[in-house]
């Protein structure tokens, strides 16, 4: 639709909503158009939640995977959030357009609740209720209530049931991260299940694809449980691509034209504090702050990344590899990043976002899609991020779960330990490039791979504390039965770096998640201890071997050797 009428069309919209919003109680359903079945076929789900708000998601579509089955109005959606599930208590609700130029998808700023409280939410629209969702807000500063944070990457539909998300639904999290590869663009039939629609590279072909993914109860029941923050990697639009270069040979404009529609999407199918794109740029980068106990830092490695060195497989370093020009986020969001690892006074950072991190060295070749392939804006990185007192980074990706210790030279494990990389796993992706008993040799011989899992899928759930971490990888029995067990593959603890507790509140009142200004100063301990101490105690079941190397093996030779190794 060319952008005057649809322009014309939302303002429309927007002043018969506002005639609706006057005509019409906040607790009466309402609808500019008939819905003409059950609308709420794809669930609902909750995120990006501050001290006092969270997104409210969902998406009108009775028919969802042939277009929605919506009328091309936009629609008037109840919404209500109630301390108990069977909502006697109702301390906000209000009514929140469905546009038809944005899939009438639904996204509810909620605010004025109380922090640190779990609510229950739901919608309705002409008398259709939708099932309900469980969300909380954040800890306001400098509170350090534990936070039990839920990560996963990676579900592609046809390669696996959702089992993972069956137990994940289950786990008691506070938060769920989910670091990309939501969906996957290409169609076709896997292990247990279908795509239709071949590749998607159209709005309404991604649009199908979300509503296809979203549809499945277990998925649903994971969004329902908590709130999530979700960032993207190169699945939601095409395998590995970078900035605006595609994967396949296709010129910029055309790319960039399916990035635009690939991002839309993505937008009108999560919970995000975020307002809708307009063109093929959506900067998604953002934090948010569990009082003074964690600093999550939500990053994209995919839209703002130069295009990946030597090819984006698995290569030997070629000339311009180390460029410090390279970049995996762009100017603007690295400055944001070391802005953003300023603060005083906040126990845990965790930086939430796409790709592995540490080096993975398979014999003398990289991955050039991962953090090694753009090694010096990694190392301005690190700099920062192994200054604070404890840094914990999560990645996906590539299909495997796994344990990094992350050392003062990365590649260098007589130095000491700043921090820890968990490599979440896959819900249902499975690793395909090499056997994974293959990958898991060549990785067991890296020091600081202090553990990995490439063969079982799964999640992992981090409980963080004032003075400690506890990790559990969990994988799943199954993916290929609809139903699953599951069991701990692998825990990480670590004793917390103690950091001074702030004195004074900074942001109590704030309705975004901006957190501590990064001066804010930081108190003295009674007993003196400082913010910057020494690394943490670590305590790796199964600890790692002192001995790295990089020493060509024939498993190292053999995974460098396969064409493609994309997660
Ligand atoms: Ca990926
Ligand atoms: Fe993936």
């Amino acid at each position: 639709m060319p952008e005057l009428s649809r322009r014309h069309l939302l303002t429309g919209a927007a002043m018969a909503l506002a005639a609706a919003r006057l005509r019409l109680g906040v607790t009466s359903p309402a609808a500019a158009a008939p819905v003409p079945d059950d609308p709420f076929t794809l669930g609902v789900a909750s995120g990006d939640p501050t001290v006092d708000g969270v997104v409210l998601w969902t998406r009108l579509a009775p028919d969802p995977l042939a277009g929605g089955g919506m009328p091309p109005e936009d629609v008037a959606v109840t919404w209500q959030v109630a301390t108990d599930d069977a909502f006697t208590d109702v301390v906000a609700s209000g009514i929140e357009p469905a546009v038809a130029a944005l899939a009438h998808s639904v996204h509810a700023e909620v605010a004025g609740l109380t922090a640190d409280t779990w609510y229950h939410y739901r919608f309705s629209v002409e008398g259709w209720t939708s099932p309900v969702g469980r969300t909380r807000t954040t800890p306001a500063w400098p509170a350090r209530t534990p936070l039990r944070l839920g990560a996963a990457s990676c579900q592609s539909y046809r390669d696996g049931y959702y089992t993972a998300h069956a137990n994940l639904a289950v786990e008691g999290c506070d938060l769920v991260a989910f670091l990309g590869d939501y969906i996957y663009e290409g169609g076709g039939t896997g292990p247990v299940r279908s795509v239709p629609g071949g590749e998607a590279d159209t709005l309404a072909g991604y649009r199908n694809r979300y509503a296809l993914y979203k549809a499945d109860p277990d998925l649903q029941a994971s969004h329902a449980a908590c709130p999530w923050v979700v960032v993207w990697d190169d699945h939601e639009v095409d395998n590995n691509y970078a900035g605006a270069t595609a994967q396949d040979a296709v010129d910029e404009a055309t790319f960039l034209a399916r990035r635009a529609e690939a991002y839309q999407a993505w937008w009108e199918h999560q919970p995000v504090r975020l307002t809708a794109p307009t063109g093929p740029d959506l900067a998604i980068h953002r934090r948010v702050d569990w009082g003074s106990l964690a600093r999550l830092h939500l990053l994209d490695t995919r839209q703002h990344r130069t295009d990946q060195a030597c090819g984006d497989a698995l290569k030997e370093p070629c000339p311009g590899w180390d460029d410090p020009a390279r970049t995996l986020l762009g100017a603007e969001q690295e400055t944001w990043l070391l802005d953003g690892l300023g603060a005083e006074g906040v126990v845990w950072d965790v930086v939430a976002q796409q790709i592995v991190f540490a080096p993975m060295p398979v014999g003398t070749a990289v991955n050039m899609d991962q953090w090694d392939g753009y090694p010096a804006q990694r190392e301005r990185v690190w700099a920062a991020l192994r200054a604070r007192p404890n840094p914990l980074v999560l990645s996906g990706d590539i299909h495997l779960a796994a344990a990094i210790a992350l050392h003062d030279d990365l590649d260098d494990p007589t130095t000491d330990r700043r921090g820890t990389e968990l490599v979440v796993g896959s819900v249902s992706s499975r690793f395909t490039a090499v056997p994974p008993a293959l990958v898991e040799q060549v990785l067991d011989q890296v020091a600081w791979w202090e553990h990995v899992n490439a063969a079982e899928r799964g999640y992992v759930v981090v409980d963080l504390t004032e003075t400690a971490m506890h990790a559990e990888l969990r994988v799943v029995s199954t993916t290929t039965e609809p139903t699953a067990t599951v069991r701990t593959d692998h825990t990480v603890d670590l004793a917390a770096t103690p950091v001074a507790r702030p004195v004074a509140p900074t942001t109590t009142t704030t309705t975004t998640s901006t957190g501590p200004p990064p001066t804010a100063p930081a108190a003295t301990t009674p007993d003196g201890s400082v913010t910057d101490g020494p690394v943490a105690t670590t305590t790796i079941p199964g600890g790692a071997s002192n001995g790295a190397t990089r020493a060509m093996s024939s498993p190292a030779a053999a995974v460098a050797a396969t064409p493609r190794y994309a997660g």
